[in-house]
C-alpha cells in the first residue's frame, strides 16, 4: 500500500464528465507535475475539499490537456484514508485515457477493480460488510436495495456484530482468567452465568441468521420462475410487467442463453423474472427439453408464479407442470380472464386450498395491479418489520451459522463440566467466525474474492 494508485472512476465513454483518481502518497505531487491553477490561485494555495479549476499539461510537451476541477484531500480524510486527488475534466474516453496516461508517466500504478475501496478498508476506515456494502450501493436497482445496503454502509450491521464479538470477548476474558488461576476454579454459578451471556448472544446470532431471506432478496431481488404451458401467455405477462416499471435504468441482459432472464422493478422492490424460453414457442406439447429447463429455472427460484389458461380447460401440459413446480412456492395466476372462462375454477380451488388462483389479462391489464400487490405481498411475507440491521450475502450467513454452532458447544461444555480450555477454543471459534465476517481477521483470498467485484476505479 505504500505506493500511489490510479484510475479513471467513471465509466468510459462520452458523457457529462470523468474523474481520475488518484491515491497514495505520491498523489498530490503527481498532480503538482500536470495541473496548472488558473490564476490567482497556485499550487500552494489550493486547500483540501475545496476544488480548483485549471489546466492539466502534458509536462513533455507542455500542451494543454483538458480543462479541469482538481480536488485535493490529505490523509486521513478521504475515501481511502490516503492522499487523493480527484480531477474532474470533460467526459470523453480520450481525453480521460490521455490524463490517466500522464498519471501513470509520473510514477502512479493502475488501479485493481475495487483496490480504491479495498484500501480504505486496509486502512481500517470500513470493515468487510461496509466494503461489500459500497458495491452493493453501486448495483443497487430498487429502493429497498439501496436502502439496505446504505444502512450497511452506514455500519447498522457491523454495530450489532461488533457488539456481539464484544460481548464474547468479555466472556473468554473470564474463561481465561479461571485458566490462567487454576486454583481458583470456575465455581458453578459462574459457568451458568456465562452460558446464560453465551445463549443470549447466541439467539441473536439466530435472529440475525433469520434476516437472510429478506436480505438477500432486498439486494439481490426475487428469483420468480414464470411456468405455464405454450401460448398461455407468459410473454405477455412479462411484457406487461416490464411496461409497468418505469424504471429509468439500463436493461438487464439475459444471464444464460437457454432462458431468458428479465429484471422487473415492483415498486420498492425487484423481481428477476426467468421465462423458460424453451417451452415458449413449442407448439402444443411441452417436449422433455421444456420441462427440463422449467425444472433447472424451479430449481433457482424462489417462487413459481404459475400460469394456467383461464379461457381452456385443465390439459395434460398443464398437470405436468403442476407437478414440477412442486414444493416451490407458488403464485397460481389465471390468465386471459377477458375471454369466457372455461377452467374449472371451483376444482382448482380445492385442489389448491392454500392459495385463491389469481384471476388476471395479460393483454388488457385486468388484476396486473392486484398481481403486483400479492407479489410484493409475498415478497415480504417474513421479513423483520423493523429497521434493524440485516444480512445479506451467503458470507454473512455461513459465517454467522459456524459461529453459532461454536456457541452451541459452548454452552453444552459449560453445563456439562468441560475443562476450561476445551471451551475456551470453541469460544475463539466462535469469535473467529465473527471476526472474519467483519473482517478483523482475513486471508487474501477473500479479499480477492470481495473485490473482484467492483469496478476499477472504486
Ligand atoms: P407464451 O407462449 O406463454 O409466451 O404465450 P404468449 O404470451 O406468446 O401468448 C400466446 C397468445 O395468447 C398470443 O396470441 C397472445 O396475444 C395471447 N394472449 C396472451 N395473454 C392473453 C390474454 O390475457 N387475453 C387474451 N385474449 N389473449 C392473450
Amino acid at each position: 500500500m505504500d505506493d500511489t494508485i490510479a484510475a479513471i472512476a467513471t465509466p468510459l465513454g462520452d458523457g457529462g464528465i470523468h474523474i481520475v483518481r488518484i491515491s497514495g502518497p505520491d498523489a498530490w505531487p503527481i498532480a503538482c507535475q500536470l495541473f496548472r491553477p488558473a490564476p490567482p490561485q497556485t499550487l500552494e494555495t489550493i486547500e483540501p475539499l475545496k476544488v480548483a479549476f485549471g489546466h492539466i499539461h502534458d509536462p513533455a510537451t507542455g500542451r494543454i490537456l483538458d480543462e479541469v476541477l482538481l480536488t485535493r484531500f490529505v490523509k486521513p480524510h478521504s475515501y481511502t484514508s490516503e492522499d487523493v486527488v480527484e480531477i474532474h475534466g470533460h467526459g470523453g474516453a480520450f481525453v480521460a485515457t490521455r490524463i490517466l496516461q500522464g498519471v501513470l508517466d509520473q510514477g502512479a500504478r493502475l488501479a485493481l477493480p475495487g483496490e480504491f475501496t479495498r484500501r480504505a478498508f486496509l486502512h481500517g476506515r470500513l470493515d468487510l460488510t461496509q466494503a461489500e456494502a459500497v458495491a452493493d450501493v453501486i448495483h443497487a436497482a430498487s429502493d429497498k436495495a439501496l436502502s439496505t445496503a446504505l444502512s450497511q454502509l452506514q455500519g447498522e450491521l457491523s454495530r450489532s456484530l461488533n457488539a456481539l464479538y464484544d460481548r464474547l470477548l468479555a466472556v473468554l476474558a473470564q474463561l481465561e482468567a479461571a485458566i490462567d488461576f487454576p486454583e481458583e476454579g470456575l465455581e458453578f454459578e459462574r459457568k451458568q452465568a456465562m452460558a446464560q451471556q453465551v445463549s443470549a448472544v447466541q439467539k441473536e446470532i439466530d435472529a440475525l441468521i433469520a434476516t437472510f431471506r429478506a436480505g438477500r432478496i432486498y439486494r439481490e431481488g426475487l428469483n420468480v420462475a414464470l411456468v405455464g404451458k405454450p401460448n398461455v401467455g407468459k410473454s405477455s405477462l412479462l411484457n406487461a410487467l416490464l411496461k409497468e416499471d418505469r424504471a429509468i435504468v439500463t436493461p438487464h441482459p439475459g444471464t444464460t442463453r437457454d432462458v431468458l432472464e428479465e429484471r422487473v422493478r415492483i415498486r420498492d422492490l425487484h423481481l428477476n423474472i426467468v421465462d423458460t424460453a424453451g417451452i415458449r414457442h413449442q407448439p402444443e406439447v411441452i417436449e422433455e427439453e421444456g420441462i427440463k429447463r422449467t425444472r433447472r429455472a424451479l430449481g433457482q427460484a424462489d417462487l413459481a408464479l404459475v400460469l394456467l389458461d383461464l379461457s381452456m380447460p385443465l390439459d395434460a401440459n398443464d398437470d405436468m407442470l403442476l407437478d414440477a413446480v412442486g414444493a416451490t412456492p407458488r403464485l397460481i395466476v389465471l390468465n386471459k380472464c377477458d375471454r369466457p372462462p372455461q377452467l374449472d375454477t371451483d376444482a382448482l380451488a380445492k385442489r389448491f386450498q392454500d392459495e385463491t388462483p389469481f384471476p388476471i389479462s395479460a393483454t388488457t391489464g385486468e388484476g396486473l395491479d392486484a398481481l403486483i400487490d400479492r407479489l410484493h405481498a409475498r415478497i415480504l411475507a417474513g421479513a423483520p418489520s423493523g429497521e434493524g440491521a440485516l444480512i445479506t450475502r451467503e458470507r454473512h450467513r455461513q459465517a454467522l451459522a459456524g459461529s453459532r454452532d461454536a456457541l452451541q458447544r459452548v454452552t453444552e461444555s459449560l453445563n456439562g463440566d468441560l475443562s476450561e480450555d476445551l471451551v475456551a477454543v470453541d469460544l475463539n471459534t466462535a469469535l473467529e467466525h465473527l471476526g472474519g465476517l467483519l473482517g478483523k481477521t482475513f486471508v487474501e483470498d477473500l479479499l480477492d474474492q470481495i473485490f473482484d467485484d467492483f469496478c476499477i476505479g472504486k
